[in-house]
């Protein structure tokens, strides 16, 4: 097949080294201080009483009262009025009427004089594990935020589990938030917001809030489940309503996603069954590794053939029981492959 070369893609110039390295360099506290006085010199930000944190009027919304909230420590944003949010690189984005997209965020970066002026002070770059877990108000503003559930309700995640695990919305991006919750489910600290996009016609339906994301794995807290055995899904809501059924289901943010420090917990289970979508080739292989990383007692079982559907949910939104479906997975003990 002749390789097809179009002129029209622009360059990638931005490896997550390029633009952890261009962030570094710029505070975002003075960064958006000095963009809008360049639109409104009376422009101001003004530090709270909270240690890092700093108030200004939201640039994205008509206010009279600062609910535009600038925290230095871990270099976002978060509006507590219109729900806005990101780092230096998103507000670039959203500030710039021809910044569509990072890497062109970073080129705007780098050709604005704002970094050799002088008036961006550089703070030391802080790794994920510095940044500390996401704020708790932020995840109850988005849960506040979340008022149209029936994408939810199609996806058979019932009221209590939304208000449980404090389920939110992202309007600007029209993305649903999912707090990954590390140990009780709405009081532990959490590391990680997954977003799920509900935009039409989104590239990635799946993303995270930057610098609050990487390998982590949905239900984690289950590792210290009183039970024999843990179901792993390749799917954030299908973990969710498997869990909602009463079925122990973690699931990785990612079908290649395996992080080193699952294996001691996972290996406490006298059985792991590794489940992935019904005829997805590239997840069985890495349904395959995940289960060999944990070693023998983890397996892979796939679901039962039939016009079902591919996943958890598909089973149940078929009128499949989540008995039927952990009949199915614990009958695997007894034709000896276990
Ligand atoms: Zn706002």
């Amino acid at each position: 097949m002749a390789k097809i070369i179009n002129h029209n893609i622009p360059r990638r110039i931005s490896s997550r080294h390029k633009i952890e390295s261009l962030k570094s360099r710029v505070n975002i506290v003075a960064y958006i201080m000095q963009s809008m006085q360049l639109d409104d010199s009376s422009f101001e930000v003004q530090k709270t009483n909270g240690d890092d944190e700093y108030r200004c009027l939201c640039p994205f919304h008509d206010e009279t009262e600062g609910s535009f909230s600038i925290y230095e420590e871990n270099q976002q944003y978060y509006c507590y009025g219109c729900g806005t949010f990101g780092d230096v690189l998103d507000f670039v984005e959203a500030r710039q009427p021809n910044v569509n997209n990072v890497n062109e965020a970073m080129a705007f970066l780098e050709s604005t004089n704002a970094l050799a002026a002088g008036a961006i002070v550089a703070v030391t770059p802080r790794t994920r594990s510095q940044l500390g877990p996401v704020r708790s108000e932020q995840i109850e503003a988005w849960h506040c935020q979340l008022i149209d559930r029936s994408w939810l309700y199609e996806r058979l995640i019932t009221d209590e589990t939304i208000d449980q695990y404090q389920l939110g919305y992202w309007p600007q991006k029209k993305a649903i938030t999912i707090p990954f919750w590390t140990g009780n489910i709405g009081a532990s600290p959490v590391n990680v917001v997954q977003m799920r996009s509900l935009a039409p016609d989104t590239k990635r339906k799946y993303f995270g809030l930057t610098g609050f994301y990487g390998t982590a794995m949905y239900n984690q807290f289950l590792f210290n489940a009183n039970s024999d055995y843990l179901v792993v899904l390749f799917g954030t809501f299908d973990a969710l309503l498997a869990l909602q059924d009463g079925i122990p289901a973690v699931s990785p943010n990612g079908a290649n996603q395996y992080h080193a420090d699952w294996t001691e917990p996972l290996q406490k289970f006298k059985r792991i069954y590794v489940v992935p979508d019904l005829g997805n080739e590239s997840e069985l292989k890495a349904a395959q590794l995940f289960a060999d990383k944990v070693g023998k007692t983890a397996r892979v079982r796939q679901f039962p053939d039939g016009n079902w559907g591919k996943d958890f949910s598909d089973w149940r939104l078929d009128g499949r029981s989540a008995d039927d479906f952990m009949d199915f997975l614990l009958s695997s003990e007894h034709d000896g492959s276990f």
